[in-house]
């Protein structure tokens, strides 16, 4: 399983997940190229371990552990993935 990034991120980005994410599987982070144009973070399943901290330090509830994500935010699960592909 994974957590993965939802819609509510887009116009926030303030990067609280990155800073409390023990494996640094949130990108881009602020020291990274891609961040500006990024809309939004992504998680990288691969690599999150599913400890949590990054659901609740974020202030805006846009992460949710795969089995929770809202069906209307289902395209976001994918759209984390693709982020690493
Ligand atoms: S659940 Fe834990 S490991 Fe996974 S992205 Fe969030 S902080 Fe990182
Ligand atoms: S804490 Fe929430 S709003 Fe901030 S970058 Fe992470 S997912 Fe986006």
């Amino acid at each position: 399983m994974a957590f993965v990034i939802c819609e509510p991120c887009i116009g926030t980005k303030d990067t609280a997940c990155v800073d409390v994410c023990p494996v640094d599987c949130i990108h881009p982070t602020k020291g990274e190229g891609e961040f500006e144009a990024a809309e939004q973070l992504f998680i990288n399943p691969d690599e999150c371990i599913d400890c949590g901290a990054c659901e609740s330090a974020c202030p805006v509830q846009a992460i949710f552990p795969l089995d929770a994500v809202p069906d209307e935010w289902k395209s976001y699960i994918d759209k984390n993935a693709e982020h690493y592909k």
